[in-house]
């Protein structure tokens, strides 16, 4: 499977990324970072902010990994739990710090983006979830009520608040939350990058950690025409994680292909309607069509890679244009220009994991899709490790190192098509009869 990142549409949007250069020395610095996603990145930068000195190596391009190629969607919730639930399955106290931290990711993001004038055409516009039944929509008063107790205004949208939102007629409803936004996802990336240089960090691209090994109570991260030494690691490669650096790291997570596509820039008159205060999307559905505008205009959606779909281009842009074509009728003129592939990497709860792998090496992984906001906010998690904060005291639990259960891709492939026929019976008892997706 091609995974250019030129293929995708942020590449053609996004600011050039500032000149870095290969590792070709030995160097030594405090903690050296692993990958320039969002996760190594925000690490970098809350490390130099605390006056830490930090160095990212990475084995391509900052961005390379899903932080260039994401749909960009910034959304501070839990898609599949409620909080009650999610807390009871963590335990305290870390259920409760860990539903807080997602909660507050997306300000925590904007937050950072406004501080250091990062230019990525952020947007904290608010995110929509639309009801695809009259039971999802029933199932939405829960969430408000959980999350406006932990101070958060969302609120219930009705079906026509929905479509003046969404531009869609084919929801029954829906939930608001204005702390969700969405950003150009590679723009981010590199001012992250940016950002980190102007703290005095160093990045090194085209750079891959090949070797960890300790020396004495330091580590030596090898990479193939240098290395850096240093007090501690931080390993953030996420679904990037193989050939693996580290032994068993690739095992931790289950990883999925993913497609990501964009449209040509919309004319005018159907942006008056189809998302018109920019908002971004992300249905009820358990196999969800999300969707958002990029600054020009063009609508971008993503989706998993399941047989045909994804894999076959023809196939998936049909199946694509008759979905939207279904969401939203206004959509009469519809090229998808940009097709681009990508991996997630997930965990059975769908919350990433922090592994500590050696006293002084630490690895997280398993965003399961949501890694914008809630990378970010990881790694300020994982600065607060670097710089000395003990392990009780933060905000995501320390677990040795553990294996990703082995049958769990199979199980999502059985799963999906059944959730599927699970989601189109119930909008069919509702009147509705959405094309196959
Ligand atoms: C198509 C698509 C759509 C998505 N949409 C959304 C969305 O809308 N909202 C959302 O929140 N999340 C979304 N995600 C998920 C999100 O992009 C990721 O969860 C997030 O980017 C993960 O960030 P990261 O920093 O952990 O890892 P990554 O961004 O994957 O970065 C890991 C980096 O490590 C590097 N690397 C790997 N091995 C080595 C090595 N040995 N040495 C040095 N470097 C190495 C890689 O090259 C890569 O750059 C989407 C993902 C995809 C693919």
């Amino acid at each position: 499977m091609r995974e250019r990142l030129q293929d995708s549409v942020w590449y053609k949007t996004a600011p050039a990324a500032p000149e870095t250069e290969s590792l070709e020395s030995d160097i030594d610095t405090e903690v050296c970072v692993i990958g320039a996603g969002y996760t190594g990145l925000s690490a970098g930068i809350h490390i130099a902010e605390l006056g830490g000195d930090v160095v990212v190596v990475e084995a391509e391009e900052a961005g390379f990994g899903g932080s260039g190629r994401n749909s960009g969607h910034c959304t501070p919730t839990f898609h599949s739990f409620e909080l009650e639930q999610f807390r009871r399955m963590i335990g305290e106290p870390f259920g409760s710090r860990m539903v807080q931290m997602q909660c507050d990711s997306a300000n925590f993001l904007f937050e950072l983006v406004r501080k250091y004038r990062i230019e990525c055409d952020a947007i904290q516009s608010g995110y929509v979830e639309p009801a695809h039944s009259k039971k999802a929509f029933l199932a939405q008063e829960k969430k408000v009520a959980e999350y406006n107790a932990l101070g958060k205004n969302t609120r219930l949208l009705n079906i026509s608040e929905t479509e003046e939102l969404t531009g869609s007629p084919r929801y029954f409803g829906g939930w608001f939350h204005p702390e969700g936004g969405n950003l150009n996802p590679l723009a981010y990336c590199r001012g992250l990058v940016r950002t980190l240089m102007g703290l005095g960090g160093r990045i090194y691209t085209a750079t891959p950690a090949v070797e960890i090994t300790r020396v004495g109570s330091r580590w030596r991260v090898k990479t193939p025409k240098g290395q850096v030494m240093a007090d501690k690691v931080i390993c953030a490669s996420g679904a990037y994680s193989a050939p693996s650096y580290w032994p068993g790291m690739e095992k931790t997570y289950v990883m999925l292909n993913i497609v990501g596509m964009a449209t040509q820039p919309l004319p005018r008159e159907m942006l008056e309607r189809i998302l018109p205060h920019k908002n971004t999307v992300l249905e009820t559905r358990h196999d969800p069509a999300s969707f958002r505008l990029d600054r020009d205009g063009r609508l971008v959606t993503s989706m998993m890679l399941e047989g045909r779909r994804g894999g076959d281009e023809g196939y998936t842009k049909e199946l694509l244009t008759a979905r939207f074509r279904w969401l939203l009728p206004q959509l009469t003129e519809l090229r998808w220009e940009h097709y681009w592939h990508g991996r997630l990497d997930m965990q059975p709860r769908l919350f990433p994991r922090l592994f500590g792998l050696a006293p002084g090496v630490a690895a997280v992984n398993g965003y399961s899709g949501r890694g914008v906001a809630t990378g970010t906010m990881m790694g300020k998690v994982l600065a607060n490790w670097a710089t000395g904060i003990p392990r009780d005291e933060l905000a995501v639990p320390l677990e040795p190192l553990r294996n990703a259960p082995r049958l769990m891709k199979a199980a999502m492939r059985i799963m999906l098509p059944y959730l599927r026929f699970v989601d189109q019976r119930a909008a069919k008892r509702d009147g509705l009869n959405p094309p196959l997706y």
